[in-house]
């Protein structure tokens, strides 16, 4: 069975018009972020088609499980978005499992694909502080600058953010985002930015116990400790072997077919289980995203 989500949209301080523009979403011009696979409680996306046309996800992963191979979690394990960045977001860090667990949610790990990036672009990811005392230095002195580990990007590049990592996310940035469902943020720094009339707070100290230091190095594998993103080019029609747990896919690109049901540029979905192969039509770029 291919099911279909419908995304749910956010809007942000810092989003853009990209997400109608690329994808030709009803959105406007300050649309953030896309949900397009969730259960989480911020965002429930709604299937859209077939014998399940209006339960949400969390739904399903609650009371029809076996569509997901019986996956042994109560709790649903991703969240799926693209996101437009048309101003910078704030440099952030999150929490891993075992420190999220003390508020009751899962921690967060990032994965990133670059759908596409205005040109000189960046993307900040770790930092240069070899110490702790190091760290704190860099703030006392307002110098984040140097702090931080910015460098340019541009499409089809990849990124694994594990929870820790010191990140931000820069404007000209259209990227998909696979992570854990979690919405939990740490605000390190906001560029002083003022909006509204004032800043937007800050999490500093549980942004300073939950950062790794050091923290240089640049993973661009999209694996994390339960899930997998692969990028597929399908020029021609082509059969995959589906994960025991199900294939969730979103299409990126092009116009296809997808189990002989239509798949377009934006589409959200999940092939179920009980599929043992599924066979997508020329034309098109998925990422498929499975759990282990
Ligand atoms: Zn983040």
């Amino acid at each position: 069975m291919i099911l279909f989500f419908s995304p749910i949209f956010k809007e942000t301080l810092w989003g853009g018009s990209k997400l109608a523009k690329t994808f030709h979403y009803s959105t406007g011009n300050t649309t953030g972020e896309c949900w397009g696979i969730s259960a989480h409680s911020n965002g429930l996306t709604p299937v859209k088609n077939g014998l399940y046309f209006g339960k949400t996800l969390v739904d399903l992963w609650n009371n029809h499980r076996e569509l997901f191979g019986n996956y042994p979690s109560t709790q649903f394990p991703i969240l799926v978005k693209i996101i437009d960045a048309f101003d910078d977001l704030s440099i952030q860090v999150h929490p891993n499992d075992e420190q999220a667990k003390k508020v009751g949610a899962l921690g967060k790990n990032e994965c990133w694909y670059i759908l596409d990036a205005d040109p000189y672009t960046k993307i900040i990811i770790g930092h240069h502080a070899k110490t702790k005392g190091e760290f704190v230095e860099y703030i006392d002195h307002g110098d984040y600058h140097h702090l931080i580990q910015a460098f340019p990007i541009s499409k089809g590049d990849s990124f694994y953010i594990e929870a820790g990592t010191l990140h931000a996310i820069c404007k000209g940035t259209l990227l998909l985002e696979v992570q854990q469902s979690s919405d939990i943020t740490y605000r390190f720094y906001d560029y002083d930015r003022i909006y509204h009339g004032e800043k937007r707070e800050l999490h500093l100290r549980e942004a300073m116990n939950t950062v790794k230091i050091p923290d240089e190095l640049i993973k661009t594998e999209l694996t994390s400790a339960n899930f997998k993103v692969k990028i597929k080019d399908v020029d021609k029609s082509t059969t995959f072997k589906n994960s025991k747990y199900g294939t969730f896919f979103v299409c990126l690109e092009g116009q296809a077919t997808i189990q002989n049901q239509d798949l377009k540029m934006g589409d959200f979905g999940f092939v179920s289980s009980d599929e043992q192969t599924f066979t997508v039509s020329e034309n098109a770029k998925l990422a498929m995203i499975t759990l282990y």
